[in-house]
């Protein structure tokens, strides 16, 4: 893998195998594969099963046959974080040796007795107990970064200027788990850098995730790359497509009108009849009529708004208000 794309545009596609693509996903596929594809860039794939426990068996493979059956084409090989494990452990090496990283021994009981305010993004701020080093005859659990105090900012193609300040909104986050597992956080900031990724464009859920990677990135002296947090589909309960809220897998049956759904969930102004092609047919008319700002800015929309295509398609494309 090429470590440096100079000049050149290289997006990603980076789901975790705990279940079938579902509608959500496929927005965020669809949105980073078309940013990369209108600025000739590449696009690679990435099967991040990190997370052993929570990885469904046959969800990766399943992933990948979705992805071709819909008439996606990823550049060079798929990568697999589960085989990353060495480069994750180095990252955190260098961290450990460069003061940036340290052992904690709170259990989640103990952070919750003594933190003092929520997460930005749900949990509770790490209040900082293991960070002058561990109390006496305890044993570290997990390893966590030592965040600055100060403000972490960067512009989001999509969502605008975003800023937290880590020590407050999240505190020392976690980067090897108690259970030995890498955390997320390491994991993706990682991989981003060694494949030479110049742009993520993925949903809007993972905004708040972005400065602890920012602030991972420039702990291990990586460029940071340009990011696009794509508006995230909602059910009628407002909550985030997953399959914890039983999102629908995609029908590979249905592919050009899923694909059809996707682009005007994104702003886009498909012919309706499209959705009667094959994917081929969908995929040349998107790369030619890609039109990045017309993107919905806001973080999330509910599904409602933009039905599945019926088979006799209204006469005009569905517009989104903004
Ligand atoms: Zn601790």
């Amino acid at each position: 893998m090429n470590r440096k794309c100079p000049g050149g545009y290289r997006g990603r596609f980076a789901p975790s195998p705990t279940g079938p693509l579902h509608f959500g996903s496929l927005v965020a596929a669809v949105g980073s594969y078309l940013d990369a594809k209108s600025q000739s860039g590449e696009w690679l794939l990435r099967i991040e099963d990190v997370d052993t426990p929570r990885n469904a068996p046959g969800a990766a493979a399943a992933i990948l046959r979705t992805l071709e059956n819909f008439g996606f084409e990823w550049d060079g090989p798929v990568l697999w974080q589960s085989q990353r494990l060495k480069a994750y452990a180095a990252a955190l090496d260098h961290l450990r040796e460069s003061g940036l990283a340290y052992p904690c021994a709170c259990s989640r009981k103990e952070i919750a007795d003594s933190a003092t305010h929520p997460a930005i993004d749900g949990g509770l701020a790490y209040p900082g107990t293991c960070r002058a080093g561990l109390p006496p005859g305890r044993a570290a659990r997990a390893w966590r970064l030592r965040v600055q105090d100060e403000e972490t900012a960067f512009t989001d193609r999509l969502q605008g200027r975003q800023a937290q300040r880590l020590a407050r909104d999240v505190g020392d986050f976690v980067l090897r788990r108690a259970d030995g597992l890498f955390a997320y956080q390491l994991a993706v900031v990682v991989d981003d850098a060694w494949q030479g990724v110049t742009d993520i464009v993925r949903g809007a859920d993972l905004l708040l995730s972005t400065p602890r990677q920012i602030g991972l990135q420039s702990c291990l002296g990586y460029p940071p790359p340009r990011y696009a947090h794509l508006p995230v589909a909602t059910n009628a309960a407002g909550e985030k497509l997953s399959k914890q809220t039983r999102a629908p897998a995609l029908d590979e049956r249905r592919a050009a009108a899923e694909l059809v759904r996707a682009l005007s969930f994104l702003g886009q102004k498909p012919p309706p009849e499209l959705a009667l092609e094959q994917p081929a047919a969908v995929w040349l008319w998107a790369r030619r009529h890609w039109d990045f700002a017309a993107v919905p800015r806001q973080p999330f929309i509910g599904l409602a708004a933009c039905p599945p295509p019926s088979p006799h398609p209204p006469p005009t494309a569905f517009a989104h208000s903004r």
